[in-house]
């Protein structure tokens, strides 16, 4: 019996290496491939693709689950969450046939580039037939697994045990005291002024930035940060890759997007190294992975103490782009909150509205009350009614994401419940780590990092996106600790 799941591990850890060489490739995309070889590698990708399907359904391993999963096993409670979680993806991976997972992977690519184009050109019409094809091919992927719910569905497959009810029950409570805040926030007389920061290099703000992210403790021996269009995160635990991105006259951008990626990377560089490839060393899902880069993002890098640290450095490097920028005007610029219609750009107070209409176009998108045609209308009428922002186009408004171009539906919730569960946390560490906050005021990050590795990173899968909230901070998953955490930072800067 150890034998055989002995057997499962190094075929599950045989897998992950593949995978991560797909993650390298992709990464090399991103970052280095030159202008007319994308084609080749699309070719190099999808081969790759077709190897890792052939051998995640290889009916030998399939065989090996039966046998661990007969009663003739006894399991122990970490490899019996091993062996479900693989039976999981094996089942996800041979249940849809191929050819509807070539015919996917086709609609998703062309859908991809008509979405990049009729953005550009604010050309709904030129893309609502390939956003049609993808909400159908999602739906009918769902049908393969005998899903009871479409949408609830692909909300678990981004954060295990989730579903559209509870997002429901959690983004109405939080909304309704959102709201008010943002109201009291964007009318206060006090409001930040980001122009001042212009004229900021490239080379110095990447120097800043890579002080910072090995300060707060990410390990460059097994992992870079590279320039590129778009910041992501991708890569492995012994292999970690992360991007950003400059630009003069923005330079708090690239820095908050970076310790964004950062958080990212440190939860998927404090995974289990030997539990690799097993539910045991990967992250829980999107949401956990969220809240991870959202604290060293928010709760950590715009506040007071850490600013404390940094700011004289900051100063010492830009002298004179800051010398007409007094502190206080720094730390409003760091947390400047305004209603703006770009998700991406948004702030942390206002960003959660952003998802919050996302999530009611999605749910009324699979349940057929929404046709896709009538998207543009639907999403401004519930941008000015959740948001308070009627966007002037649609490239402001439905056409601004990538996600639903390549059938990524489901996963938008994911960054609110992130939000969520990074301030829940963060209340918790504060209660079980005294004086933490005098740590950053010396720049010494090693006790917040060493209670996330104990406490989230290290746990792998072993609790989904609700289990955890609950184990480590003693309540379910819940909407007061976020309300609580913006009216303490925000409150005292605009009123
Ligand atoms: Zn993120």
């Amino acid at each position: 019996m150890h034998n055989a799941y002995q057997q499962l591990v190094t075929e599950l850890q045989r897998l992950d290496t593949l995978n991560a060489i797909q993650g390298i490739l992709g990464w090399d995309e991103q970052v280095n491939l030159p202008e007319s070889s994308s084609a080749f590698r699309g070719l190099q990708l999808a081969e790759f693709a077709r190897i890792y399907h052939r051998e995640s359904t290889a009916p030998a391993l399939g065989k090996l689950l039966d046998f661990l999963q007969s009663d003739k096993i006894e399991l122990d409670a970490d490899q019996a969450i091993v062996v479900a979680e693989a039976r999981k993806n094996f089942d996800l991976a041979t249940k849809v046939p191929e050819t509807f997972v070539a015919k996917r992977t086709e609609a998703r690519s062309r859908s991809y580039h008509a979405w990049v184009a009729a953005r550009k050109a604010n050309d709904f019409a030129g893309f609502a037939s390939c956003l049609e094809e993808q909400l159908q091919l999602s739906i009918e992927e769902t049908a393969f697994l005998n899903a009871s719910d479409p949408y609830d569905h692909w909300i678990d497959r981004f954060d295990p045990g989730m579903d559209a009810a509870t997002i429901e029950r959690l983004f109405t409570a939080l909304q309704s005291e959102l709201k008010p805040l943002v109201n009291q926030i964007t009318s206060s007389s006090i409001q930040a002024d980001t122009s001042m920061l212009r004229g900021f290099p490239e080379d110095k703000q990447e120097a800043f930035l890579k002080d910072v992210i090995a300060a707060v403790g990410f390990d460059f021996k097994r992992g870079r940060i590279d320039r590129a269009v778009h910041p992501f995160c991708g890569g492995h635990t012994l292999d970690t890759r992360m991007t950003t991105r400059f630009d003069e006259n923005n330079p708090l951008d690239s820095l908050s997007s970076a310790l964004h990626e950062t958080g990212h990377a440190l939860y998927e560089q404090g995974l289990a190294p030997e539990y690799r490839g097993t539910a045991l060393g990967e992250s829980v899902g999107m949401a956990v992975h969220e809240s991870q880069s959202r604290m060293w993002e928010n709760q950590v890098g715009r506040g007071k103490a850490f600013w404390k640290f940094w700011e004289p450095r900051y100063r010492a490097l830009f002298p004179s782009q800051l010398a007409g920028v007094d502190s206080n005007q720094l730390y409003l610029a760091i947390n400047n909150v305004s209603i703006s219609p770009i998700r991406v750009d948004a702030d942390e107070v206002t960003y959660n509205l952003h998802i919050m209409l996302r999530f009611s176009l999605e749910k009324q998108l699979f349940t057929g009350q929404l046709r896709v045609r009538d998207l543009p209308e639907a999403w401004n009428a519930a941008s000015s009614q959740i948001l308070g922002y009627t966007p002037n186009s649609d490239k402001e408004g439905c056409l601004q994401d990538v996600h639903w171009s390549c059938g990524m539906f489901g996963y938008f919730p994911s960054y609110c419940l992130g939000n969520m569960l990074a301030a829940q946390f963060w209340y918790t560490i504060l209660d079980q780590v005294p004086g933490l906050e005098c740590d950053f005021e010396v720049g010494d990050y090693s006790r917040l990092l060493a209670w996330l590795r104990t406490h989230v990173h290290s746990q792998g899968k072993r609790y989904q996106t609700m289990a955890i909230a609950q184990k480590v901070t003693g309540k379910p998953l819940e909407h007061e600790s976020l309300i609580r955490y913006l009216k303490e930072r925000y409150l005292p800067l605009y009123s």
